[in-house]
């Protein structure tokens, strides 16, 4: 698994605050829910959507890491930075958010997608001693930590995250 790091090709206003990787207990899965065509340019793709995150007030893009269609794996925040992406600040302190591109309440994740956020999540749980506490049952999906208002991250993305808690 390779992880391609563009923290510093996307836009940054400022920080939410750091997280503790000694309470990190979280990984949050989200879809983008927007359409995905076949062929596209991931990093265009990425930049509008930070865009449109600053505009609304967050201090940058949203998720620490974003799997593209064809399964790969961009860093995208530090790590260590609080995301706004869960419309819930005790959970968005305390987790790391992963997006997959698409909208998966209409489409499947494709089976590169499936693969890199397989492979993600037995990184992030089996080789990250220095966040201790992040294990796998702590794989949630958008909609169970954040009260209502949310389909994320889609009923086609769900059966994945249930799988890999397991
Ligand atoms: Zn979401």
């Amino acid at each position: 698994m390779k992880i391609i790091n563009i923290i510093k090709k996307l836009p940054w206003t400022k920080s939410n605050g750091k997280l503790d990787f000694k309470k990190l207990n979280t990984l949050v899965v989200h879809h983008e829910a927007v359409y995905a065509p076949k062929a596209y340019n991931t990093l265009n793709r990425i930049v509008a959507d930070a865009k449109y995150q600053i505009a609304k007030g967050f201090g940058h893009y949203a998720y620490h890491y974003t799997i593209d269609n064809v399964g790969d794996i961009y860093l995208c925040v530090p790590e260590n930075e609080v995301n706004y992406h869960a419309g819930n600040l005790a959970v968005n302190k305390n987790s790391l958010a992963v997006v997959l591109q698409g909208n998966m309440e209409i489409q499947s994740p494709t089976k590169a997608q499936e693969k890199a956020l397989t492979d993600l999540c037995a990184y992030l749980f089996t080789k990250r001693p220095d966040m201790p506490k992040l294990v796998k049952s702590g794989l949630k999906m958008h909609k169970e930590v954040r009260k209502g208002g949310t389909a994320c991250p889609g009923r086609f993305l769900a059966p994945l995250v249930i799988k890999l808690r397991k």
